[in-house]
């Protein structure tokens, strides 16, 4: 496997190896009133459902809904008490549940033409140019 998608699943197993499902992430994060089922969800349950994407599962309803919500405010990493790049972890399974794998999207994808099957494509819309250097 190369490329960003081994990149990407070789990142994705690091840090789901090291994510203990704390919650802490999911406590920090000013969206969760926006996210349907994460505030009435216990944070650790809503990790590890975030944690299940990166691990090629399906995550949860809860997980699912706090991924497509995350708007990169970064007030997850901090966070961490394990000291995990959080929000990249977030972003990593925002990009899989949109389908950047090739696989079918979990969560839903604004304006479908724009998020080519192609992961390279794909990833040029969101990673930075800097990222973009390192990864592409
Ligand atoms: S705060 Fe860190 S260890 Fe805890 S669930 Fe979030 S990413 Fe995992």
């Amino acid at each position: 496997m190369s490329g960003l998608a081994g990149h990407i699943r070789t990142e994705s197993a690091r840090l789901a190896a090291l994510c203990t499902a704390c919650g802490g992430c999911v406590t920090a994060c000013p969206m969760t009133p926006y996210a349907a089922g994460v505030d009435a969800a216990e944070p650790g349950t809503v990790a590890a459902g975030m944690r299940d994407v990166l691990r090629d599962g399906p995550g949860s309803p809860a997980a699912l809904a706090w991924i497509a919500a995350c708007t990169r405010s970064g007030i997850c990493t901090p966070a961490c008490p394990e000291g995990l790049d959080a929000a990249f972890m977030l972003r990593l399974a925002q990009w899989r549940a949109k389908g950047a794998l090739g696989t079918a999207p979990l969560i839903p994808v604004k304006e479908d033409t724009q998020y080519s099957p192609k992961v390279k494509a794909f990833a040029r819309l969101t990673l930075t140019e800097e990222e973009q250097a390192r990864w592409l």
